[in-house]
């Protein structure tokens, strides 16, 4: 028996069902692998890495360090606290000491400013590291191009600011060494494709000052870390994935709420909320002594989570407990953040409710349980918030609380799919032309582009270039591609959207900036009377004006949320992959998307309930992008027609479902891809169900589905199969992004169609 297992028991018989908890897992603890300093690192360096507290390092940073060292390009792919800046540090601070230069890119401001206080920390002598981003002041960038030889910077200050004036970096860039590309498991979809991209660039640069950089890669745990790795940064990438560090032993739990008496869309049962769940677990396991983090979806969630359990532990008589729980929002300034990490670490707080902003930035240590509100979207992320519980190698919690969707669904009922499998691939695709087009343009007018560069851009190079010459964006000429037009080229790529001019978020009455988000995705998440979350505060949109490009959005914190429901019609354009399934086909090809969003959707923050739907009048967009759809064949359907199947309803409920569960295979966020069923689609002739990437040329997500059909169809059905409700439901086969109202939809009709398209032929 371990240190868990009263109070476990008493909390899931005090504060949840018993039948609720799906499933407990136990993880062995490992004491790791020591091994000695690679023998070419300086005495100076050891001597400061003891003085800090890394007494010997563990056998994987030794590995990657002299694989980088050896001047081979490795990614470094292990846990949570498994020290790989160590990793990366040793051969850089090896360069450095030999008159090299390092360029270190994270996805965040916050983290670079980590890396280098802990740099600063460090003190190596010679090492002059220096931040250069958004923030750098004019003065002191050019001190950072000419003194500095350790650069912190991120993929956009690289793409604008760097690349793009390459001369004034010229003695940096021929004496550089490593690249360190951080947290690269962020680096996926249309970003990941863009930074793919940039890197190219970032090499032909380096080619022309006759460098050529080892690039060191350090990734939370993922599968196929060197394919991605590749795929990335465009040369061969040697993967160090064992991880030697130690671990604490684990119980993982597993809980589903229970259906309610609410109802929902169409008379649907509603569950109890995950927020609501995990507001009773925190105030149970604080009341304990228990310290406690929990990772929720939104700010306006963490601090629902945050005051029920005040309150809980308060009725309770508890109230001195209540006052060491507290929420913890994105965007704290670095002094609030060390004080917050120190209170944690010290046991004065006992619980805290945030947004996956601590994952990145925060060094929490020192907790004994997590709760994770909601899949966190990849098993990777998982990983990453579970790998926060566990205080000076004693045993840790973690609690996994499904919400109502049907991927959640799923994982509460297949704990083989957690604990079973290795995380996910990371999923980019950097041949996309429309992401390529515009980095072709920034390189040409960077350097020149000669027939030799194609090979770096990769395969689909040419045809772009061809393309560009036809627009006039390019020039031929018989040296090469020109850029000889007066804009600047960076700013045809938007590495953080999608294209589309883009909509300015403005707070009404300060007029204050808060952002901008491009056209596509503004009519899903700042049409007017959207709750609209921006770091971690809640805003509702008063006003979307499109012809103006602003949304004027004010402070407010509503007890519902919104959710957008679009309408969607698809054309196919060309299939490029198709499979016969018996009397099933499943292809792969170029769509044409229409989409309107047509209506808003109001839920119950607290008990989920729909509150009511609004109508909107906003313009279609087009997309052009990539889909993966399956037909019926007519026998397959007139025999289902038999038993008694609607079609439509049927392919309706399954194209949800099956929308929910495509990013435990593909790595995207829901909100990414969309679906379109149909009982007859003129393309086809038949009952088609399509799933498309959200993003312009699409982003590598409905190819991963295509590739894992069988399994995806497979985990769908289940999904749909193991929910109690009796007619269908949030968890299983409702949509809230629906653009038809959850109508109609069958699930027997979809377990049925689902089965059709199994059945081995
Ligand atoms: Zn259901
Ligand atoms: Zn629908």
């Amino acid at each position: 028996m371990n240190r868990w297992e009263p109070i476990l028991q008493r909390l899931w018989r005090e504060h949840t069902r018993p039948s609720q908890v799906t499933h407990v897992e136990r993880l062995a603890s490992s004491p790791g692998v020591r091994e000695d300093w690679p023998d070419w690192t300086a005495p100076a360096v050891v001597e400061r890495l003891v003085e800090t507290g890394v007494p010997a390092p563990w056998s994987h940073q030794v590995r990657s360090a002299n694989l980088a060292y050896g001047g081979e390009n490795v990614i470094i792919a292990t846990g949570t606290a498994s020290g790989k800046s160590v990793a990366f540090l040793l051969p850089c601070a090896h360069a450095v000491a030999e008159g090299g230069t390092v360029l270190y890119l994270s996805p965040t401001k916050a983290l670079a400013a980590d890396q280098r206080r802990s740099l600063a920390e460090l003190a190596l002598p010679g090492m002059r590291a220096a931040a250069y981003d958004g923030d750098t002041v004019p003065e002191e960038r050019a001190w950072v191009r000419a003194h500095a030889n350790y650069v912190l910077t991120n993929p956009d200050m690289l793409h604008r600011g760097i690349l793009t004036r390459h001369a004034a970096w010229s003695g940096f860039l021929r004496r550089l060494r490593y690249v360190v590309v951080d947290e690269a498991h962020h680096y996926r979809g249309v970003f990941g494709s863009h930074v793919a991209q940039i890197l190219r660039r970032l090499r032909r640069v380096c080619a022309r000052y006759r460098s050529e950089p080892v690039f060191i890669l350090a990734s939370a745990t993922s599968a196929a870390p060197a394919e991605t790795a590749e795929r990335l940064v465009g040369l061969p990438v040697a993967a160090v994935a064992e991880d030697a560090s130690p671990r604490a032993a684990l119980d993982f739990a597993l809980v589903e709420p229970e259906l309610t008496g609410s109802k929902g869309e169409n008379g649907a049962p509603v569950r109890r909320t995950a927020t609501a769940e995990a507001a009773d677990l925190l105030a149970a396991l604080a009341g304990e002594g228990v310290r406690t983090l929990a990772f929720v979806r939104s700010r306006q969630g963490a601090e629902l989570v945050a005051m029920s359990a005040q309150r809980a532990l308060a009725d309770a008589g508890k109230r001195d407990l209540a006052h060491r729980i507290a929420a913890y929002r994105g965007g704290y300034l670095a002094a609030e953040r060390r004080e917050l990490e120190g209170a944690l670490r010290s046991g004065e707080l006992l619980g805290l409710a945030s947004t996956n902003a601590l994952e990145l930035g925060v060094d929490v240590t020192g907790l004994d349980a997590v709760l994770l509100t909601g899949w966190p979207g990849t098993r990777a992320s998982l990983w990453q918030q579970a790998g926060r519980a566990g205080r000076g190698g004693q045993d840790a919690l973690a609690v996994f609380i499904a919400r109502d969707d049907p991927l959640d669904t799923y994982l509460a009922h297949h704990p083989e799919a957690i604990f079973g499998r290795p995380v996910e691939a990371t999923v980019l695709d950097p041949d996309n032309p429309y992401v390529l087009g515009p980095h072709l343009c920034a390189a040409a007018a960077e350097l020149s582009l000669t027939p030799e560069d194609l090979t770096v851009f990769g395969p689909a190079a040419e045809e772009v270039l061809a393309d560009l010459v036809a627009r006039r964006m390019l020039r031929r000429r018989p040296r090469g591609w020109f850029w000889t037009r007066r804009d600047r080229a960076p700013d045809l790529a938007d590495i953080r959207g999608s294209g589309g001019p883009p909509v300015q978020i403005v707070e009404d009455g300060s007029g204050l900036l808060l952002g901008t988000i491009d056209e596509a995705a503004a009519h899903s998440t700042v049409h007017t009377g959207a709750v609209y979350l921006h770091q971690g505060l809640t805003y509702v949109v008063d006003e979307l004006d499109l012809e103006a490009g602003v949304a004027l959005v004010r402070g407010e914190n509503p007890d519902h949320s919104t959710w957008a429901r679009e309408v969607t019609e698809i054309e196919i354009r060309r299939t490029l992959r198709e499979e016969a399934w018996g009397g099933a086909t499943v292809s792969f090809g170029e769509v044409r998307v229409a989409r309107e969003v047509v209506a808003y959707l109001k839920r119950d923050l607290r008990t989920g309930s729909v509150l009511g739907e609004q109508p909107l009048d906003l313009p279609e967009r087009v997309l052009h992008s990539r889909a993966v759809w399956w037909t019926v064949g007519r026998d397959a359907e007139e025999r289902l027609r038999a038993e008694g199947v609607e079609p439509r309803g049927a392919a309706h409920a399954a194209e949800h479902a099956a929308i929910g569960l495509l990013p435990l295979f593909a790595t995207c966020d829901r909100w990414d891809i969309g679906g379109v069923s149909t009982a007859l689609h003129p393309d086809t002739g038949l009952l088609t169900v399509f799933v498309y990437d959200g993003h312009e040329g699409g982003a590598g997500f409905a190819e991963r589905g295509y590739a894992a059909a069988r399994a995806w169809l497979r985990a769908t059905r289940e999904a749909i199969a193991t929910c109690e409700c009796p007619d269908g439901c949030p968890s299983c086969i409702q949509s809230p992004k629906c653009g038809n109202g959850n109508d109609p939809l069958s699930k027997p009709g979809a377990l049925r169609l689902l089965d059709a398209l199994l059945a081995p032929s």
